[in-house]
């Protein structure tokens, strides 16, 4: 079978090796589809830590084809998406339930072999069922919506309330989507890049800024004739970027809460006002990974409830995977997914 491999920092190659064979508690996967994400750029870049020889790809979907002496849950035939995020399940933190901060965490497709690959093998515990009827390519978006899902979670939107997303990438546009689902009346997102607004009107924002188009964003969002007057009930920064995670925490209300779902580079820094964030007791959270809710965007990607057709940029083949990585991502790109030809 083939296989991407990320061999050092900086060098990807495909290579022909041996099938896996699944161990007593994993399952074989057939790769259908696997995204590539921020992330898969990062550790080309060195810029995210991992264990190179490895196999990229932790956005996932595919169809079992052998499963391991101990599995009785899943069967040859099932499609499937894998959680990469493996657990340990003693440590501290997964004994307090807090499993993503797991001191011992593995991860598919940065720690261990993952999807951007003819096969794949899984822990039968991290595979969710998805329905044979699915568009196979829809079920590459389970583990992001799982970690959009943690971020809106956290926020605790009710009906009736007000989020701004900042950032109109794939993480953007299913977080403007679960917020509405979530009960948001109002959902604005700011973005310069005009195709992902419009998309994101079809797909439930209310308003829509371009933060390029001249004036100061925080004016035009929150000031007495802007999108929403006072801010908003909770501001979701999905663009990883220093500017929009300092303008975060003035987007929100009083009361309010910037959630930070975006990755910046490791080390680098961004200037907070402590004084504003007491004064009108703004709260700053961080949503990292995906504990417990893969089963959930599961069924919202199952149910169509969350509308993902539109964020398919391109698909392309294994051969392709490493000179799409090793390049920054194409202005306008949402998420192209590999497809390797079986
Ligand atoms: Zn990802
Ligand atoms: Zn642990």
């Amino acid at each position: 079978m083939k296989a991407l491999f990320l061999e050092d920092v900086g060098k990807l190659a495909l290579r022909d090796i041996e099938k896996p064979v699944p161990k007593a508690d994993e399952l074989l996967i057939r790769i259908e589809a696997c995204g590539i994400c921020g992330t898969d750029r990062h550790l080309f870049l060195g810029e995210f830590p991992s264990k190179p020889p490895v196999t990229p790809g932790h956005e996932f979907v595919g169809v079992i084809e052998a499963v391991g002496r101990d599995v009785t849950d899943f069967e040859p035939g099932m499609r499937v998406t894998g959680d990469p995020n493996i657990a340990c399940g003693h440590c501290a933190e997964c004994q307090r339930g807090r499993v993503n901060l797991c001191a011992n965490l593995q991860a598919i497709g940065i720690h261990r072999n993952g999807g951007f690959a003819d096969y794949a093998v899984l822990p039968h515990k991290q595979a969710h069922l998805l329905p044979s009827s699915l568009n196979p390519l829809h079920g590459a978006f389970c583990e992001p919506l799982a970690c959009c899902l943690h971020g809106v979670d956290l926020a605790k939107l009710k009906a009736g309330s007000s989020a701004i997303v900042i950032g109109g990438g794939v993480i953007g546009l299913l977080v403007v989507q679960l917020a509405r689902l979530a009960g948001a009346t109002d959902v604005v997102l700011i973005t310069r890049n005009v195709e992902k607004r419009q998309l994101s009107e079809k797909l439930g924002a209310t308003a829509t800024l371009d933060p390029s188009s001249g004036g100061d964003v925080v004016e035009q969002v929150t000031g007495s004739s802007g999108l929403l007057p006072g801010g908003a009930d909770v501001v979701f920064e999905c663009a990883g970027l220093r500017q929009t995670v300092e303008e975060a925490p003035f987007l929100a209300r009083r009361g309010g809460m910037a959630i930070i779902l975006g990755v910046l580079p490791q080390g680098e820094k961004a200037e907070i006002e402590p004084f504003d964030l007491l004064f009108r007791e703004v709260a700053l959270v961080t949503s990292f990974l995906n504990p417990f809710t893969h089963r959930r965007a599961a069924e919202l990607i199952a149910s169509g409830m969350i509308v993902v057709k539109p964020l398919i940029s391109r698909t392309i083949g294994l051969e392709e995977a490493a000179g799409v990585i090793s390049n920054p991502a194409i202005a306008g790109e949402i998420r192209t997914l590999v497809v390797p030809q079986h």
